[in-house]
C-alpha cells in the first residue's frame, strides 16, 4: 500500500475531538447586535468584542457603501505597489489624533499588526519579555522575530523585574509586550509599572490596546489614556475590529517608527491594503468614540449593573472585571461545552472556551453599551441555573 502522507491530520483530529477540544464556527443569521439569530432563534449576544455596538451602525455601513461605490471592492495591491488610497491616510490620522500619537499604520487586521510590528522591531539579537496570558499574536509576532523570548507570571512586576536583571545586559535591545485588557480574563495590565521598569531597564514597551481601544480613556483612546499615559514613548497596537466595528488593525507610535515600519513590516509592505469599505467604516468608527462618549457610559453602567447583581444577588463565579469581559470558570472542556449547549436552550449566546485557548476552561461574557438591563437580568438568572454543572 502507498504510504500517506496526510494520514496524521485524522489522528490529530481524532485526538482533538477525545480531548473535547474540538471547534467549529456558529452560524449568525443576523446583523451584529445585542441579539442575534443562530440557527432560527434570536439569543442575546454575549459572545461579541463590539463592544459599543457599532458593528450594525447604519453611519458605518452607509460610509463602507459610499467608499465601495467610489472606490471599489478591493484595493488591488499592496500600499507601496498601487493599493494605497486617501481613505488609508485619513484614518491613520484619525487614529493617530484619537492616541495622540505623531503618526499610525493601518495594517488588514490586528493580528497582522502584532506580528509586523514585533518582528520588525527586534531581532535574533534582541530579548523579548512578554506576558504569560499575552495574545497570540503577540506570541507568535515573538517567534517570528527570532528574539529570545522569555515570558514573566501573569501582571506580575516583580516577576518581570527579576527576568530583566536576570538577562537584559546580555541582549542589545529589549521589547516588553503585553495586552491592555486581557482577552479572556478581562483584566488589566499595571502600565504605569510597566513604564517605569520599561524607562529604569532602558526597553521599549509594546502595549495591545485591542479590547480598550473606544471602550477605556475619557477620549476612548484605551488603557494608555486610561493610567494617564498619553505622551509616554510607547508603542500601540490595537485592531479595527472590536469596539470599532470594521476589520483591520493599527500600530500608533512616533512619526519614525511609522516610518520604519513603512520600510520594513513585512505584514504591511507585502500584503493587499485595506478595502475601502472596512477603511471608511473604521474612520466613521473613530469619529463617533470621541463625539459619543456616552457609549462608554452605557458600557460602564452595564459592566456595574452585571457586578452588581453576579455578586450581590447571586454570588455567581465569574470574574471580577472592570472591562466588558468575563469568564465564568468551569472545570472542564466538556463542561464548558454542555453549559454553552445549555445557555443556548435558554437564550444566551456566550461561547465556550476551552484549551489550548486557556489553561481554564470557561464561558467568556462580553458585553456591549446596547445590552438593556434585561439583557443583563436574564444573563444572571441563567448563569444562576446553569451554576452547579
Ligand atoms: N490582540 C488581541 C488582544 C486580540 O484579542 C485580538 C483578536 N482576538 C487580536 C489582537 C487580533 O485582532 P484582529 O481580530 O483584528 O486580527
Amino acid at each position: 500500500m502507498t504510504p500517506n502522507p496526510y494520514a496524521w491530520i485524522d489522528k490529530s483530529l481524532d485526538t482533538i475531538r477525545r480531548a473535547d477540544w474540538y471547534r467549529s464556527p456558529q452560524l449568525i443569521e443576523s446583523c451584529p447586535g445585542p441579539r442575534v439569530k443562530l440557527a432560527g432563534d434570536w439569543l442575546i449576544n454575549f459572545a461579541t468584542n463590539d463592544y459599543l455596538g457599532l458593528a450594525g451602525d447604519d453611519r458605518l455601513i452607509q460610509a463602507a457603501i459610499a467608499a465601495t461605490q467610489e472606490f471599489g471592492t478591493g484595493t488591488t495591491g499592496s500600499r507601496l505597489v498601487g493599493g494605497h488610497r486617501d481613505l488609508h491616510r485619513q484614518l491613520e490620522q484619525a487614529i493617530a489624533n484619537l492616541k495622540q500619537t505623531e503618526d499610525a499604520l493601518v495594517f488588514s487586521s490586528g493580528y497582522l499588526a502584532n506580528l509586523g510590528a514585533i518582528a520588525s522591531i527586534v531581532g535574533q539579537r534582541d530579548l523579548i519579555l512578554s506576558d504569560k496570558y499575552n495574545h497570540s499574536s503577540l506570541k507568535n509576532g515573538a517567534i517570528l522575530s527570532g528574539s529570545q523570548t522569555v515570558e514573566y507570571d501573569h501582571c506580575n512586576v516583580e516577576d518581570l523585574r527579576t527576568q530583566l536583571e536576570q538577562n537584559r545586559a546580555s541582549y542589545r535591545k529589549c521589547l516588553i509586550v503585553t495586552d491592555s485588557v486581557f482577552s479572556m480574563d478581562g483584566d488589566l495590565c499595571p502600565l504605569p509599572k510597566l513604564l517605569d521598569l520599561a524607562r529604569q531597564f532602558n526597553c521599549m514597551l509594546l502595549v495591545d490596546e485591542a479590547h480598550a481601544t473606544g471602550v477605556f480613556g475619557a477620549s476612548g483612546a484605551g488603557c494608555v489614556e486610561h493610567f494617564g499615559c498619553t505622551g509616554e514613548t510607547l508603542i500601540q497596537v490595537g485592531t479595527l475590529s472590536k469596539a470599532l466595528g470594521s476589520l483591520g488593525g493599527y500600530v500608533a507610535g512616533s512619526a519614525a517608527l511609522i516610518d520604519f515600519l513603512r520600510n520594513r513590516a513585512p505584514t504591511w509592505i507585502y500584503t493587499t491594503g485595506l478595502t475601502p469599505a472596512d477603511t471608511a467604516a473604521a474612520l466613521e468608527a473613530v469619529k463617533i468614540v470621541q463625539q459619543e462618549p456616552d457609549r462608554r457610559d452605557r458600557l460602564q453602567q452595564n459592566i456595574e449593573t452585571l457586578k452588581y447583581a453576579a455578586f450581590n444577588n447571586c454570588q455567581l463565579p465569574i470574574s471580577n472585571s472592570i472591562s466588558p469581559i468575563f469568564s465564568f470558570p468551569l472545570k472542564d472542556a466538556a463542561t464548558a461545552l454542555a453549559a454553552s449547549t445549555k445557555l443556548k436552550e435558554m437564550g444566551i449566546f456566550a461561547p465556550a472556551i476551552r484549551p489550548p485557548t486557556v489553561s481554564v476552561s470557561r464561558i467568556r461574557i462580553s458585553l456591549m453599551a446596547n445590552h438593556e438591563p434585561a439583557h443583563l437580568q436574564q444573563l444572571v438568572e441563567t448563569l444562576g441555573r446553569i451554576a452547579p454543572m
